[in-house]
């Protein structure tokens, strides 16, 4: 995994490629300052642990992530990486069920971590946090003399708990292949090259900002912008100070920035952003390209499939509405819900398999077997159809589907009414128990800022547009959505009371 970098530290080492956010003095490295200030870090890891040991690593989108998760695969350790907003009792099941032997947390994020690991019995450290004088010292380093741990492809780098809406989390096991593969497939789908510069701020525990942002980065070899946390102005300010070409992001982000006020930014040199972890309304994907005046490439992908799985590719035809084709060396397809292959267009549930298909779950076999059949087809649990080219979109979760008086209710679809609705900022729809029905459809709405919007009016415009079956009956308003650490929202934490 670490090799591209290295390569990059050697034929180019004073280009610069990681930036920090726009705080003063702003943290920029060049590739040799990186491959200088992990090289320490590798010989320390490989003196403390053996090959194959797990490692809890708590950290923001920061240079210290990036340092220490490629060090630790330098010294060949399988990184365990976790949310910073995990408590002492949630890192614990961690510790427990990847048989972690250490935690190392970012000094912003640390105190969980250290209660965990006392608790634990386990050694705790903070990172060194990257300043003028580790970087001065990363300029002295011997870059020849860091020699990686020589890793088979099937080596597992990385352990991502998958947020476990059914029964306790799962660590998805990561591979070296998985990754570089996903890596691989990202560089040629959105045709990275080194004069590419990419942001992001999303987390770099989850596969999102991990496999389809910055090992992409490392692939092409361009420049990459990390911010600690989402917010809409400075992404913003980014995406003109930083010239960026790229920026990965999830809908509520789109949704933020194309909603902020305007300002005095030049977006010239956006070529698209890429969309994913949840579905963007098509609505919301035109107004950005209005403001932006560049287009969004959805993609489909989960932790299991290490990201990205299907692309809607940003040279080629995007069809707003689905995420896009398979990528090279992946193969979807439906299986209709009685279980045989599905027709073109045919709703059922969605299955991948190809390289980026995780190793399996860590000391799951049972799940794994449940998950991955002996073909090698992983079981998304998402509904979906395939149109005759080819073009996969995405119905629904398997387990958000509402079943209301025995029709069958995609939340998705309301969903897209409700955010052509001019008043509407953030809308969420889910099923609620119902003696009569089974389940009723309800809402959750954030209305735009200063807009004041009722039940009856959003139930007149859904009248309009939906079967009577489809309308929701409960019409709640929220200030906000519970969102989790990617900025999804979290439909399962939506409380209508
Ligand atoms: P969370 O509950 O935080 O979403 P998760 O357990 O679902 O986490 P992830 O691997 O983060 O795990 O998310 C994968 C899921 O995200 C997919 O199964 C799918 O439901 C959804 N998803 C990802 N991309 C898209 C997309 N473009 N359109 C619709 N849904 C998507």
């Amino acid at each position: 995994l670490i090799d591209p970098l290295l390569e990059h530290a050697r034929t180019r080492p004073d280009e610069v490629f990681l930036r920090g956010p726009l705080s003063e003095p702003r943290l920029e490295l060049t590739w040799a300052q990186l491959a200088g200030l992990i090289a320490p870090r590798a010989r320390e890891l490989a003196a403390l642990y053996a090959q194959g040991e797990r490692v809890i690593l708590i950290a923001p989108t920061t240079a210290e992530f990036v340092i220490e998760y490629y060090a630790a695969q330098a010294a060949g350790l399988t990184v365990v990486a976790v949310n910073p907003l995990s408590t002492p009792r949630e890192l614990a099941y961690y510790i427990a069920d990847s048989g972690a032997s250490a935690i190392h947390a970012h000094p912003a994020t640390a105190e969980a971590g250290e209660t965990a690991a006392r608790e634990a019995g386990i050694p705790f450290a903070a990172l060194t946090t990257v300043g003028a004088e580790s970087v001065a010292a990363a300029a002295r380093e011997d870059l020849g003399a860091l020699s990686p741990a020589r890793l088979p492809a099937e080596h597992v780098a990385t352990l991502l708990y998958t947020s476990g809406t059914t029964g306790r989390p799962k660590g998805a096991m990561l591979t070296v292949r998985n990754l570089l593969d996903s890596g691989r497939n990202g560089v040629e789908a959105s045709g990275l090259t080194t004069d590419d510069r990419s942001g992001t701020a999303l987390p770099l525990f989850h596969v999102f900002g991990l496999a389809s942002v910055l090992i992409c980065a490392v692939a092409a070899g361009g420049q990459l912008t990390l911010l600690p946390r989402f917010d809409a102005v400075e992404l913003m300010r980014v995406m003109d100070t930083d010239r960026l070409t790229l920026v990965a992001g999830v809908p509520t982000m789109w949704n933020a920035i194309t909603h902020a006020p305007e300002g005095e930014y030049d977006f010239s040199s956006l070529r698209f952003a890429l969309s994913g972890g949840a579905s963007i309304a098509v609505g919301l994907m035109r107004r950005f390209e209005e403001r932006f005046g560049a287009r969004i490439a959805e993609g489909y992908g989960l932790t299991e499939t290490t990201a990205q799985a299907t692309l809607n590719r940003w040279d080629g035809v995007i069809k707003p509405g689905t995420v896009g084709t398979d990528l090279p060396n992946i193969e979807t397809k439906i299986v209709a819900l009685d279980g045989t292959d599905a027709d073109v267009d045919e709703v059922g549930e969605v299955c991948v398999r190809g390289s980026i298909v995780m190793a399996g779950y860590w000391n799951r076999p049972e799940a794994t077997a449940e998950a991955i059949d002996a073909d090698g087809w992983f079981r998304t649990g998402d509904l979906g159809s395939k149109d005759a080219d080819g073009y996969l979109s995405i119905v629904d979760r398997l387990k958000e589907m509402i079943i209301h008086g025995g029709y069958n209710v995609y939340p998705r679809e309301i969903e897209e009414v409700l955010y052509e609705h001019p008043g509407v900022l953030e809308a969420a729809v889910i099923g609620s128990p119902d003696e009569h029905y089974g389940q009723i459809v309800a809402a959750a709405i954030t209305p735009m800022p200063g807009v004041e919007l009722t039940a009856a009016e959003i139930e007149a415009f859904c009248r309009e547009r939906l079967s009577a079956y489809k309308i929701p009956r409960i019409i709640r308003f929220l200030e906000a959505l519970p969102k989790g650490a990617t900025g999804k929202i979290q439909k399962r934490e939506i409380a209508l009371d």
